[in-house]
């Protein structure tokens, strides 16, 4: 049997091979650790001082403001948990507002915040796209609010949230503002200038980077207490000896999604197109969920009513697609998804979700198989759970 049809992007992605092959001096022969004083030890810091450099140009700001870290979950906790603490250390600030539809790296950093050091979590609403908008933002926000944090572009339904506008009343209240960029960073520019916030996570294994990596943008400024405590490196933000090889591919997968993103875009967005149109027009009492319009370009979307979406996923494995029901975090969790049921759909539409995310690598071809696979896995999956129920 080939190998399965690989359609869950937003999951991770593989190592571009000119990434590995930048990475790969950084293991043995420059292996020094950059806070060394000697010749291994500056060559290793030039390599992590120059990927912050590609990073920072990326990004649009400078190289001082990007802190490496271990992944994207872990800049998501950097900088709420950071921002959060100073904030109430300098001003007695102790409201932090987030949207309902965030990864579980931001939602579950807020709910410990709230749990255990004593800040109060406003939920932001979205609407029936998934989307938050800068006037529910603007109403929420008190004069106790220390930070707002809302995604960039949604993980499990695509959708892309108008984040210039939200800093924008961010920052008429005086109140700082985080975006999770980690899904964003692959077909969006991420211009912090641009964007204008004040915090912005990134990982790398969604650009076609290593896993075990990630970055928080931190505009100049911009108060943080270190939620790692110990050496003095990245700007004694995150303490710890940097993972060379690893900064080094991240910083060349950025700099390629960057450089490619037209490219890639034009590849994957009307293979999406097809796929949405396809499945709609094909699946009864199917719908697409996140925005049509302000989407991912690799990102299709779905929930299916009285349709068990992990057993959809497991035949659909065995047909030869692997695909996801939105977080790849939900496996074996049979409750409906957060993000889905706050757009608003009921149990019977929010268990049979179906995410569909396409790369590089996506074919035509790849795409025709599975429209013509999908209908009848569908059906067999409804049959299957309306027996059950009887
Ligand atoms: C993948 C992802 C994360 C977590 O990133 P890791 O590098 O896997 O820790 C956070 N937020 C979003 C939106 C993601 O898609």
């Amino acid at each position: 049997m080939s190998a399965p049809i690989y359609f869950d992007y937003a999951a991770t992605t593989p190592v571009d091979r000119r990434v590995l092959d930048a990475m790969m001096p950084y293991f043995s022969a420059s292996f020094g650790n950059p806070s060394s004083v000697h010749r291994y030890g500056q060559q290793a810091d030039a390599a992590l001082e120059s990927a912050r450099e590609t990073v920072a140009s990326v990004l649009h700001c400078q190289s001082g403001e990007i802190v490496f870290t271990s992944c994207g979950s872990e800049s998501d906790n950097l900088a709420l948990r950071g921002a959060a603490l100073a904030m109430r250390e300098k001003t007695g600030a102790n409201w932090i507002l987030v949207s309902k539809a965030e990864h579980h790296a931001v939602s579950k950093t807020a709910e410990q915040l709230e749990k255990y050091y004593g800040f109060q979590v406003k939920w932001l609403d979205v609407d029936e796209h998934g989307m938050v908008m800068p006037d529910v933002v603007e109403k929420a926000i008190c004069d106790k609010t220390a930070l707002v944090s809302v995604m960039y572009a949604n993980n499990e339904i695509g959708t892309i949230n108008p984040i210039h506008e939200i800093a924008e009343v961010c920052h008429r209240h005086g109140v700082l503002f985080h975006t999770d960029a980690v899904q964003a960073a692959t077909y969006l520019p991420v211009d912090v200038s641009a964007l204008g916030v004040d915090l912005m996570s990134l990982g790398g294994h969604k650009f076609y980077g290593p896993k075990g990596v990630g970055a928080l943008y931190i505009r100049k400024g911009t108060p943080l207490i270190p939620s790692q405590t110990g050496g003095g490196q990245e700007n004694s933000l995150r303490a710890g000896t940097q993972n060379v090889p690893y900064i080094v591919g991240f910083a060349e997968a950025l700099r390629l999604a960057n450089e490619e993103r037209e490219q890639r875009t034009a590849h994957v967005k009307p293979l999406r197109d097809r796929i949405i149109g396809g499945v709609l027009e094909t699946i009864s009492d199917s719908k697409l969920t996140g925005h049509l319009e302000s989407r991912l370009p690799n990102h299709a979307s779905f929930v299916f009513k009285d349709v068990d979406g992990n057993l959809l996923l497991q035949m659909l494995d065995a047909a030869g697609f692997a695909c996801s029901s939105g977080s790849a975090c939900k496996t074996g969790n049979p409750e409906p998804s957060e993000v889905i049921t706050s757009l608003g759909f009921s149990r019977d539409w929010a268990l049979g979700s179906l995410r569909v995310t396409l790369g590089k690598d996506s074919t035509p071809e790849d795409v025709d198989s599975f429209l013509t696979a999908l209908p009848s896995l569908v059906e067999k999956a409804r049959k299957l759970a309306t027996d059950k129920r009887g």
